[in-house]
């Protein structure tokens, strides 16, 4: 039992030691204490900083994919408005020349230039009688109807 005799040498030592011994012991507790609050206040300082800094790295990330996304999303709604442009061109297409292609079965007064109703003879029609007999004094010499002997002159427009 060595280590038991020398803890009993120790506690037999005289009221100056012991009292060195309480002044050491306070001191060391003063200066744990001291150090302790230091540590602390240091910890604190730096889990703070990293908490800003993970603030500031969430932050970074979320604009990221913030921005991210938003070129997504326009990438998208680009490629939807092409493709809707593309088809209502092609709509706007078919129908023009649809449009176009009753025109041209259409015919026009050779007059007025109004939709005809009534033809004469080749690529001559008008909107009214009084479309054909305005026309007929420079038409009668050209009339084909005429020429073709049939129903002549005029008064006689029809289909
Ligand atoms: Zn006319
Ligand atoms: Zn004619």
């Amino acid at each position: 039992q060595v280590a038991a005799g020398h803890v009993e040498e120790t506690w037999v030592l005289d009221d100056r030691m012991k009292r060195m011994i309480m002044d050491l012991q306070r001191h060391w507790l003063t200066d744990y204490q001291q150090s302790r609050e230091k540590l602390l206040v240091e910890m604190t300082e730096r889990l703070h900083q990293e908490f800003l800094s993970d603030q500031q790295k969430i932050r970074t990330e979320l604009l990221t994919q913030f921005k991210d996304e938003l070129d997504t999303t326009r990438a998208e709604l680009e490629q939807k408005y092409r493709e809707s442009l593309k088809a209502e061109l092609a709509k706007v297409n078919e129908k023009h020349r649809k449009e176009i292609s009753a025109c041209k079965k259409k015919q026009w007064c050779w007059q007025c230039e109004a939709e005809a109703i009534y033809h004469c003879c080749w690529n001559t029609a008008y909107c009214s009688v009084e479309c054909q007999q305005g026309h007929w004094s420079t038409h009668r010499r050209y009339c084909r109807r005429k020429k073709q002997g049939g129903g002549g002159g005029g008064g006689g427009a029809g289909n």
